[in-house]
């Protein structure tokens, strides 16, 4: 029996909109709290959690960003003279992409979306390092440096395995006593959300079974730790889309010209542009201020949302449309979805949720890169105290290990049980 186990579970939009009137967890997680998210996708605010810190710190905020010399997909260009109605597939773009990530080496998520193969090479991937690992940020260290810093031992899902054969790798690890802290990683509700939507019946079914899984892994966790530390948190909600917005058909019916004039990339809810002349940059936000649908993020804003990058790397002028807008088609999508995220943070949907077992959560966790400093007190607690226990029972046992101390306790109870 070990003394501690923080468990900190992490279920990609579960947002604070999406359980506010559901009750999810109240059994086992009745502490609630409402936590700001951080402006841009999963692809910014996992990284965010997992440091502590903003993406003007760890660089890791959008995933394409205009850079050809760096660009690694120089290969794919001649692609763009197959037909579009090959290249526009979404099983062959996801085939393809799967293929590019061996290639090239990336060890995080990886898809070519909807880029044009005319354009690919222009444009450089950010995230080739998988964030759920050690020095896996573009700059800093994360949560899992800090653990091996420190010699703790932890589980993390492996993304690229299912939720429940994750659950059963994560049960396993507890049920052996080898770790002292856990992060789990739960992809599925958002790809559902994004499908059926916020209001979908899916939902509330989708959130029993996580709940009847958490009620699992809590029971193997009591037979080993005598206190478990539960956070179920999330990184964003969703907001059902219910207008679209075909901006890249205005500005491209504007006489600057992609490639020469100008760069962009078309996120579903954002869209970012590097410029090569003043007359493009003139023109196209001259367009812009003209949508009703969105408005252009001034330096300050951006640096309030601390994804401000005085270079430009990200983009030198980024244009964000209200919740409920979805820019299609886009450099992520070429058909509409149902729900979408990515939205200014303080739109309603946007906010991000926690949910404890622990009767207080310090008021100075509001924002979800503050959900570092809970994960890394936990942790140096459950490494004093299961370090304490775990020579203590070294004393009492020398030298067995959980799995001989539990058959050392059975034969004594059976040695009990037998006629003398
Ligand atoms: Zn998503």
């Amino acid at each position: 029996m070990k003394a501690i186990l923080p468990l900190f579970i992490f279920i990609d939009a579960c947002g604070w909109e999406i359980i506010r009137n559901d009750p999810f967890g109240r059994s086992f997680a009745p502490g609630r709290k409402r936590l700001e998210s951080v402006f841009g996708y999963s692809s910014a605010c996992v990284p965010s959690i997992l440091s502590g810190r903003w993406p003007e710190e760890h660089h890791n905020w959008c995933y394409f960003v205009y850079d050809p010399n760096r660009s690694p997909f120089k290969s794919l260009r001649p692609l763009r003279w197959l037909p579009r109605a090959i290249t526009g597939r979404r099983l062959f773009r996801r085939w393809l992409s799967r293929f590019v990530k061996v290639q090239l080496k990336f060890r995080g998520y990886f898809d070519l979306y909807n880029i044009p193969f005319k354009y690919i090479s222009l444009f450089d991937f950010t995230e080739k390092k998988s964030p759920l690992k050690p020095g896996g940020l573009n700059r800093g260290p994360n949560i899992f440096d800090f653990l091996e810093i420190r010699g703790i031992p932890y589980h993390v899902s492996d993304p690229a395995r299912s939720e429940q054969d994750n659950l059963q790798i994560v049960t396993a690890e507890i049920r052996s006593e080898r770790i002292d802290f856990a992060f789990v990683y739960w992809p599925e509700l958002d790809g559902l959300l994004h499908r059926v939507g916020n209001r979908s019946p899916e939902v509330p079914a989708k959130l029993r079974q996580y709940e009847q899984r958490i009620e699992q892994l809590l029971s193997a966790a009591r037979g080993h730790y005598e206190e478990v530390r539960l956070y179920v948190l999330s990184d964003h909600g969703m907001a059902n889309c219910d207008e679209l917005l075909d901006l890249k058909a205005r500005i491209e019916g504007l006489d600057p010209r992609m490639e020469q004039d100008y760069a962009a990339v078309y996120d579903s809810t954002m869209v970012r542009f590097w410029f090569f002349n003043p007359r493009a940059r003139q023109q196209i936000t001259e367009c812009l201020r003209k949508v009703p649908q969105g408005s252009i993020l001034s330096d300050e804003e951006l640096k309030a949302l601390r994804t401000f990058f005085p270079d430009g790397y990200f983009g030198e002028l980024i244009f964000l449309v209200k919740e409920g807008v979805l820019i299609v088609p886009s450099h992520m999508g070429e058909r509409p979805i149902r729900a979408m995220h990515g939205y200014h943070p303080k739109e309603k949907q946007s906010y991000a949720a926690l949910l404890t077992n622990q009767a207080e959560v310090a008021a100075d966790i509001a924002a979800i890169p503050d959900l570092f400093r809970l994960m890394t007190r936990d942790a140096e607690l459950a490494k004093a105290r299961n370090g304490k226990s775990q020579a203590d029972s070294e004393w009492l046992n020398p030298g067995l290990t959980p799995l001989e101390a539990d058959l050392q306790e059975a034969g004594k109870a059976a040695a009990k049980l037998a006629p003398s």
